[in-house]
């Protein structure tokens, strides 16, 4: 089977998923989407209402901004895949609690496992707070960790972590904004190194 067999696989498990309470409250549940061959994965936080309502990662006013961040770059979400490590939105999108956390990320590490990424842009905090302890790495607050590259292993796969801040930020300062634009530009510039090594 392809990557990409594999993962429908596991969406088809998401879609109809009830292991954690927040299955009574979604419209759709939001596996996440993209190539399935892309070297590079981002991970958000959890759906919000847009995500909810089509079933799919990054969709409202914080996904035309990652777009928008990701086009500056050269790449478009078609390159990238999405997704997030919660996969039902929390009612009125409050923050999702450590059980929902916990039971719903073995999907999100089938996900790594499937895609094999050599890259991981963790967006915000509660999406690095997770890939940092799969990968036993000290976590003080995405403020402090945003805008390097950690060599790390998780699911036994050697990865290079990046952190930035949520693209929701950016909606509300424009502080945020400005940071997470830079750190696509060092993105893009470790991408293209990356690429003419390989
Ligand atoms: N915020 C997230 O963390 N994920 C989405 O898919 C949309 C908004
Ligand atoms: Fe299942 Fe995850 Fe949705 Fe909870 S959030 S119901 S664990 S898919």
């Amino acid at each position: 089977m392809s990557k990409k067999e594999f993962l429908d696989a596991v969406a088809t498990e998401i879609i109809v998923c009830t292991k954690c309470p927040l299955w009574k409250t979604r419209k759709n549940a939001v596996p996440g989407e993209g190539n399935s061959e892309s070297p590079v994965m981002f991970i958000g936080e959890a759906p919000g209402q847009s995500e909810d309502i089509k079933g799919k990662p990054f969709v409202g006013a914080a996904g035309k901004f990652l777009e928008t961040m990701l086009s500056e770059i050269g790449l478009s979400r078609n390159d990238v895949f999405i997704c997030n490590i919660v996969k039902c939105r929390p009612p009125r999108n409050r923050e999702p609690m450590p059980n929902e956390i916990q039971t719903c990320t073995p999907y999100l590490d089938r996900q790594i496992n499937i895609i094999k990424p050599k890259f991981v842009v963790t967006l915000g905090n509660y999406s690095t707070a997770y890939i940092f302890s799969k990968a036993n790495m000290p976590f003080n607050g995405i403020t402090q960790a945003r805008g390097k590259f950690y060599q790390a292993t998780i699911v036994n796969m050697q990865i290079t972590i990046f952190p930035t801040f949520h693209p929701a930020a950016a909606l509300y300062s424009a502080k945020y904004k400005e940071t997470l634009q830079h750190d696509f530009q060092l993105l893009k510039n470790k991408l293209a190194r990356h690429t003419i090594n390989t």
